[in-house]
């Protein structure tokens, strides 16, 4: 299985890609059926929705196609970074959901040709029955001069693989000044800009470190809106472990120097840089054809995740834009809904939406105040057409207070989504 293996032509076989933990068998270039799903990106919206789908469609191809060799669960990212999960824990072999009869390829999804239905891959090329772009946000170091001059400096809390380092030099960090941001824009999981700077704190104030963490923030508060006074308590509370430098953004960074310039021209040197850089959605989405007007995220109808301009095109999690916002649980479920309008296009039959049986969306959100207290932030959304025009409701459960119970639920809540994908 490490071997890697290209098969080409001859009776229309496509390439394939193996690498170690992923399970691909060759395909044809059509699919054996009549009905192929290709899935870009194996993210909780990829995989989610292949587990959906293959439950819904089992006569469809179900082919997952993803660059990484493994998946890691984003939430988890600061129990990681902090040392209180291994990296290991919060990573699953695709090979899981080759288990369960997904197809996977090791690549990435290049383009299509819609009128063809014809997807091009880093393995090969071959038709579809609906193609899906689950492929995410990218980061967008380019737009901050001096970013890019040398790509050591920053460490990304949303670069999963600079999370080792950044883990490895958050523990033998000595003392001084971690410039931390929540960029301008779209960005996925709002709170964990805010998070992310409070446990920065709390690392710094329990192991009496002389130092303290700048938060440039280009909003007036921390977000989401719902629990901005937990945050900004918990903030307040801090005192001299965190600057919150709010209504601004990072103009620029001398890697050399270590500074960091503001909008408004002051310089803030650091230590240890750990930006997030702005958020846009994927190139593929570009790719396809499949942007909003002035976006570069996915338009789709939030009942089906299909793209507006492609009726074979589907587009969910963070690549789409929704109004379930960007995170693990709106990717996850709305999976559920787009499985369910492929598997009706595939031929299934299944309920329609209506005033009646709306489309719902349930978004779970427990965001730390520190190690041990998370406030939480629950939706219910319910959306259907009606007369062209979109409804949409939403019904949230919020406590903008740390509590050890939320904290609780936040892993427990994290625990059933991986279970309910890869188990
Ligand atoms: C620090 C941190 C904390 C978070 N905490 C939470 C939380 O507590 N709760 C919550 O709900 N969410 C949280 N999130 C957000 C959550 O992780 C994301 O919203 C979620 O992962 C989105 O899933 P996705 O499948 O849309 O995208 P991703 O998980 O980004 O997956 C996209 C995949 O597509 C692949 N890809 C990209 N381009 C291509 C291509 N051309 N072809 C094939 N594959 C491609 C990528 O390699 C990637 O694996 C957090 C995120 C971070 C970074």
């Amino acid at each position: 299985m490490k071997r890697r293996t290209i098969l080409t032509g001859m009776a229309g076989i496509v390439a394939t890609g193996v690498a170690p933990g992923m399970f691909v068998r060759a395909f044809a270039a059509e699919p054996e059926k009549g009905r192929r799903v290709v899935i870009a990106g194996g993210g909780f919206a990829g995989c989610k929705l292949a587990v959906d789908l293959r439950r819904l469609s089992p006569e469809a191809e179900i082919v997952l196609v993803e660059p990484m060799a493994d998946f890691f669960s984003g939430p988890s990212s600061f129990d990681c970074l902090f040392g209180r999960k291994s990296f290991k824990d919060a990573t699953r072999p695709y090979s899981l959901l080759a288990a369960k009869g997904i197809r996977l390829i090791q690549g990435q999804v290049l383009g299509a040709d819609i009128a063809k239905r014809s997807v091009e891959t880093s393995q090969g090329a071959f038709t579809y029955s609906a193609l899906v772009a689950a492929s995410g946000i990218e980061l967008a170091p380019e737009t901050i001069p001096g970013l890019k001059d040398d790509p050591k400096a920053n460490l990304s809390l949303y670069d999963r693989t600079a999370l080792p380092e950044l883990a490895k030099r958050l523990s033998a960090f000595k003392g001084g000044t971690i410039v931390v941001s929540a960029p301008p824009g779209a960005v996925k999981c709002s709170p964990a800009p805010y998070e992310y700077a409070l446990l920065l704190a709390q690392h710094l104030k329990s192991r009496n470190l002389k130092g303290k963490v700048v938060l440039i923030d280009d909003r007036p508060n921390p977000q989401p809106q719902v629990v901005a006074a937990g945050f900004s308590a918990a903030i307040d509370a801090m005192g001299p472990y965190i600057d919150y430098v709010f209504q601004e953004t990072v103009a620029q960074v001398d890697a050399k120097k270590r500074d960091v310039t503001t909008g408004m021209g002051d310089k803030i040197s650091y230590d240890l840089l750990s930006l997030i850089p702005p958020n846009r959605g994927s190139a593929l989405v570009k790719k396809l054809g499949i942007a909003g007007k002035g976006d570069s995220f996915a338009e789709v109808d939030p009942t089906s995740l299909r793209s507006k301009a492609h009726d074979t095109v589907y587009a969910l999690g963070d690549a789409a834009r929704t109004p379930y916002g960007f995170s693990a649980g709106a990717a996850s479920q709305s999976a559920a809904l787009c499985a369910q309008a492929i598997a009706a296009q595939l031929g299934a039959k299944g309920p329609e939406i209506s005033a009646a049986n709306p489309a719902r969306v349930h978004t779970a959100c427990y965001p730390y105040l520190s190690s041990d207290l998370a406030m939480r932030s629950i939706s219910r959304y319910a959306v259907h057409q009606d007369k062209g025009e979109m409804k949409l409701q939403s019904d949230p459960d919020v406590e903008a207070k740390g509590t050890p119970a939320n904290k609780a639920a936040r892993q427990k809540w994290e625990s059933d989504l991986l279970a309910s994908i890869f188990d």
